[in-house]
C-alpha cells in the first residue's frame, strides 16, 4: 500500500511518529503543501525560516534515498487529494494540529480525501502532551498554569524513537514548484535551520547551560535560554525529545525548563479550548478598557526609537535576529500596552509579523498575560518599569550596548539604562518618548474606569 506523508509543522525525520507509520505501511510520497492562507500573512522572518527548513529536510530525505520533498503549491483541500490520487495512496499520514486554523483546514482535507476514499490519519502532535488531554478530575480544563502543570508533569510519554531505517518513496510527476527562496530583508539574520542545527544546538545548551538556567534565564545580555522556540515551532526537535535529554537530570536548571515547556503547552490547550482567545480578550471584561489608537509612538516602539533603551534594545533584536529574549517581550509588550496604551493585538501582529517563532498560542497569550486580559490571576495593576526592570535584568548593560549602537561605548555612555539627556543629545539617541510615572497612573486610571 502507498502513503502521503504530509509534512507540516513536524520538519524532521528523527522521533516523528506519522512518517513511521506512513513507512511501515509501504511507498511513501513526502509531501509539502506551500498554503498561501499561511504563507501570505507569514513575515519575512518565519517565510525565510521555514524556507530554510524545508531545503534542510529535502536534503535528508534526499539521503535517505528520497527523490527529496514534493512540494506543491495551492489550497491544500485540493492539493493534498490531488497528491493522494497521483500517487495511488489509500492514506495520508499527519502529526494532528490543533491551532484554529489547522482543525478547519485538517476537517477539511479530511473530507475531500474521504471522497475519494482516502483516509486522513493523525499520529502525534507538535505537543509532548496532546491539547484537550490534561484535564481536572471533573473532567474540566484547566485556566490557570499551575494545576494544569501539575497533571501535564504526570502523564506518560512514549519514548522517541529512531528515523526510518528504510523507505520506499514516491515522487509526483506532475504538479510540483520549487523550494521557496524568499529574500530576507538587509538586516535579517536568521539562526540556522534544520534537525541537524536544531540537535547540535540543543546538545550545546544541555552540555553547558542546562543546569544554571533557572538562574541564567532572565538575563538577557547572556546566551542562557536554549533558542529552541523556532525548532519547536517547525518540529525540528519534538519536545518529548526534550523531555527524554532532561530526564535524568536533577538539576533545578533542568526542572525549570521542564515548566517552560510546559507553559508552551498550557497556551496551544487553552486556544484548543478556546479558540476565540487568538483574537478577543480571554478575560473578557477587558474589552471594555479604553485603548489608544496606534499612531507614532507606535511607529517608535515598532522601530525601537521609544527612548527607553531596553525597550529599543528589544524591538531591535527581533527586526535583526526574528527573536526576542522572553523577558524582553513581556518589557516591550508590557510597555505598549500599559505606557503607550494601545491593544495587545496590535502589538501581536508585530512580533508575529517579524518572530521566527511565532506561534499563535504562546504569542497571543504571552501577550495577555502581560496586558492582563489572560490566564494569569496577576493584576493589571502590575505595571513593569522599564528603566527598572532594564537595570535589574541587565545590570551591566551588555544587552542594551548590544542592540542600540547608539549607547555601546561605555566611555561616552557611561549609564546605558538612563542617559542623561547630553548624552542622548551627543550620541542621537532620543529622549524618552513618554514619562513612565505619568503613564503608569494613567494606565490604572482607565483600569479603574473600566472596572
Ligand atoms: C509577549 C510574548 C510573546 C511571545 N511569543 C512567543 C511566540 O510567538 N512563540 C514562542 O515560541 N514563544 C513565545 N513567547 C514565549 C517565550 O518568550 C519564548 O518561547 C522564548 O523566549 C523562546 O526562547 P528560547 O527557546 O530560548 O526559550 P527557553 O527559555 O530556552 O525556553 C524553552 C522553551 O520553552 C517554551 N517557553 C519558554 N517560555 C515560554 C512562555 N512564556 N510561553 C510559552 N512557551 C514558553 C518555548 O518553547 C521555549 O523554546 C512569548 C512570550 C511573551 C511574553
Amino acid at each position: 500500500m502507498s502513503s502521503v506523508m504530509w509534512f507540516r509543522r513536524d520538519l524532521r525525520l528523527r522521533d516523528n511518529p506519522a512518517l513511521l507509520e506512513a513507512c511501515a505501511e509501504g511507498a511513501v510520497l513526502p509531501l509539502f503543501v506551500l498554503d498561501p492562507h499561511l504563507w501570505g500573512p507569514a513575515g519575512p522572518s518565519r517565510r525565510g525560516y521555514l524556507a530554510a527548513s524545508l531545503r534542510s529536510l529535502d536534503a535528508a530525505l534526499r539521503d535517505l534515498g528520497a527523490p527529496g520533498l514534493q512540494v506543491v503549491r495551492g489550497d491544500p483541500v485540493r492539493r493534498v487529494p490531488l497528491a493522494a490520487r497521483a500517487a495511488g495512496a489509500e492514506r495520508v499520514h499527519v502529526a494532528a494540529d490543533f491551532g484554529p486554523y489547522g482543525r478547519e483546514r485538517d476537517a477539511a482535507v479530511e473530507q475531500a480525501l474521504a471522497d475519494q476514499g482516502v483516509g486522513l490519519v493523525r499520529t502525534g502532535s507538535p505537543y509532548a502532551v496532546p491539547p484537550g488531554t490534561v484535564t481536572s478530575g471533573s473532567g474540566d480544563h484547566y485556566r490557570v498554569f499551575t494545576p494544569f502543570h501539575r497533571v501535564w508533569e504526570q502523564q506518560g510519554r512514549p519514548a522517541p524513537q529512531d528515523a526510518p531505517a528504510h523507505a520506499d518513496w514516491l515522487a509526483l510527476d506532475a504538479g510540483t514548484v520549487d523550494l521557496p527562496s524568499p529574500r530576507l530583508p538587509a538586516g535579517l539574520e536568521l539562526p540556522e535551520a534544520g534537525e541537524e542545527a536544531t540537535l547540535e544546538r540543543w546538545r550545546s545548551f544541555l552540555e553547558d547551560r542546562v543546569d544554571d538556567y533557572d538562574e541564567e534565564r532572565n538575563v538577557p545580555g547572556t546566551d542562557g535560554t536554549s533558542r529552541m522556540s523556532v525548532h519547536l515551532k517547525y518540529g525540528e526537535v519534538h519536545p518529548r525529545q526534550l523531555l527524554a535529554d532532561l530526564a535524568g537530570r536533577r538539576s533545578a536548571g533542568a526542572a525549570t525548563y521542564r515548566k517552560e515547556l510546559a507553559w508552551r503547552e498550557f497556551y496551544a490547550d487553552v486556544l484548543w479550548h478556546q479558540p476565540r482567545t487568538a483574537r478577543e480578550y480571554y478575560k473578557t471584561q477587558y474589552a471594555n478598557l479604553a485603548y489608544d489608537e496606534p499612531g507614532e509612538l507606535f511607529t517608535a516602539w515598532q522601530e525601537g526609537r521609544t527612548g527607553f533603551p531596553v525597550v529599543d534594545a528589544g524591538m531591535r533584536q527581533l527586526r535583526s535576529v526574528g527573536w526576542m529574549h522572553n523577558r524582553v517581550r513581556m518589557i516591550t509588550a508590557s510597555f505598549l500596552v500599559k505606557d503607550l496604551h494601545v491593544e495587545w493585538q496590535h502589538g501581536a501582529r508585530h512580533f508575529l509579523h517579524w518572530l521566527a517563532d511565532g506561534d499563535l498560542a504562546s504569542n497571543n497569550h504571552g501577550w495577555q498575560w502581560v496586558a492582563g486580559s489572560g490566564t494569569d490571576p496577576s493584576p493589571f495593576f502590575r505595571v513593569f518599569n522599564p528603566t527598572g526592570q532594564g537595570r535589574k535584568f541587565d545590570p551591566d548593560g551588555s544587552y542594551v550596548r548590544r542592540w542600540v549602537p547608539e549607547l555601546a561605548d561605555p566611555d561616552r555612555v557611561p549609564d546605558p539604562h538612563e542617559p542623561s539627556s547630553e548624552v542622548r543629545a551627543a550620541v542621537g539617541y532620543p529622549e524618552p518618548v513618554v514619562d513612565h510615572a505619568d503613564e503608569r497612573r494613567e494606565a490604572l486610571a482607565r483600569w479603574e474606569r473600566a472596572r
